[in-house]
């Protein structure tokens, strides 16, 4: 037996950290064995109302066991974990009480935009609400629906939407996994600028090669480590949970104050679906189109491009900070068949599909008007003849009745491109991660 308990929405941007309230609940509840890891589980990126990443926390406690292992350290004292559940869960409601009592202490209450939820549960809600969490937009009653039929009880707070995160988040039943090891800081220098040594970052993949999205060696950006004012140190992810704290041993930093290994669905591309008919806003897809224009380039240096699918034409997107993929965007010309992986919003310049990787499948002839050829009667070389492609010798008053072309070579191979490292969504499966996925585009 074991007992799931999710949390979510504690966070605001100017703070806190809902991974870093769940290591206080493992202290609040003593230092339960937890049942495999503990999860990070991301959910749609297009919501409008997410804070960062749409991160929803949750972990399985067991009873005691003798075959624990440690996968974390908080306040000196060791998280243990079994893959075996045990004979007897702990009391539903005394956990519900709780981690009540942490979500009081710590979530970002003052920010209007934070409605924290926790929910408990004996059993493993329907995994249908996670997919429909990570692909679709859900009501709370929705997500209180899968609860209840599994028997789960639940506290909320303000509106309480976290509840979809939390019921989301327990109900993960992985296709893919991978992992995250997260060191957080002393409490004292939470706000203040981030020791942690970029070089190391820059040495883990090769290292550590089940490691991956450390580095973005064209922008020379540490990808381990948040900008944001949150707890978190760093964090390194991971296919191979058994090196993570190696490498995390690896990179230079000022103190740790904890760290603890979560299980995730980041780099799974699990909130792809292949549409069943039309594009709807604020979901993420896997299409094949061929390229109906050419690419244009507007001022901050975004990148768009016309597309035509078998689900309606549209407008593909590269902002500025997806970087070097630009260049390989602005390569394609009319006639390209490409497949896009990304998403449909809606932003000031009206619904884009916004990519996140595309790959090149077959590409068009790139013809250039040949200039000023001979004439074939005279030898002499002939002159443009106005708007169409024909050209007139002005010696003997010969026309051409074809337009003279030469093929050009393309720039770009077809192959596999990705935004780059520092702007890629937790979800996206990057190119270090195709090796090792193994399930098929969607489900
Ligand atoms: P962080 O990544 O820093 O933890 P966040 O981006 O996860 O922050 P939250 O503060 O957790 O942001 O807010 C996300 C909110 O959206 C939560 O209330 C969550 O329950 C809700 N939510 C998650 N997925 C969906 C969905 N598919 N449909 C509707 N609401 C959702």
């Amino acid at each position: 037996m074991a007992l799931f308990i999710g949390v979510d929405d504690t966070d605001s941007a100017t703070g806190m950290c809902t991974t870093y309230l769940l290591t206080e609940l493992i202290r609040e509840l003593d230092f339960p064995v937890l049942l495999g890891f503990p999860r990070l589980v991301r959910l749609n990126p297009n919501i409008p109302w997410k804070t960062r990443g749409n991160g929803a926390l949750s972990m399985a406690i067991i009873g005691e066991r003798s075959d624990a292992v440690p996968i974390g350290m908080i306040g000196g004292r060791r998280v243990m974990s079994s893959e075996t559940p045990s004979s007897e869960a702990p009391c539903q409601e005394e956990v519900l009480e709780a981690a009540s009592r942490v979500v009081e202490r710590l979530a970002a209450f003052h920010d209007a935009n934070t409605n924290p939820a926790v929910v408990v549960s004996k059993l493993r809600p329907d995994g249908q609400i996670y997919w429909k969490a990570v692909r679709e937009l859900v009501s709370d009653d929705m997500a209180l629906h899968f609860l209840s039929e599994a028997g789960g009880i639940y506290r909320k707070w303000k509106s309480g939407r976290g509840i979809i995160g939390a019921t989301a988040s327990i109900s993960w039943v992985p296709r893919d996994r991978s992992y995250e090891i997260i060191s957080y800081r002393q409490r004292e220098r939470w706000g203040t600028a981030r020791e942690v040594n970029a070089a190391d970052s820059a040495k883990l993949s090769a290292l550590f090669p089940s490691t991956f999205s450390n580095y973005d060696p064209v922008n020379r950006h540490s990808c381990i480590a948040p900008a944001s004012p949150c707890p978190v140190l760093f964090g390194i992810r991971g296919n191979d949970p058994s090196v993570l704290e190696s490498a995390m041993e690896s990179v230079g930093s000022e103190p740790r104050d904890r760290w603890l290994i979560f299980e995730t669905n980041q780099g799974t591309d699990d909130h792809i679906t292949t549409p069943d008919g039309g594009l709807e806003l604020f979901k993420s897809y896997f299409i094949r189109g061929t390229v109906a224009g050419m690419p244009r380039t507007t001022e901050g240096g975004h990148v768009f491009l016309e597309l035509t699918t078998s689900h309606g034409a549209i407008t593909c997107a590269a902002f500025e900070e997806t970087k070097e993929f630009r260049n390989t965007v602005k390569q394609l010309i009319p006639g390209d068949i490409i497949d896009v992986w990304g998403s449909m919003k809606q932003g000031k310049i009206g619904i884009t599909f916004n990519l996140e990787k595309m790959a090149v499948r077959a590409l068009a002839k790139k013809l250039v008007k040949e200039s000023n050829p001979s004439c074939p009667e005279c030898g002499r070389r002939m002159h443009s003849a106005g708007s169409g492609a024909w050209y007139r010798c002005r010696a003997c008053g010969t026309r051409s009745t074809e337009s003279v072309f030469r093929e050009e070579e393309r720039t770009v191979s077809p192959g596999l491109y990705s935004v780059a490292a520092s702007s890629r969504r937790h979800l996206s499966r990057p190119p270090e991660r195709e090796a090792v996925y193994v399930a098929g585009g969607s489900r």
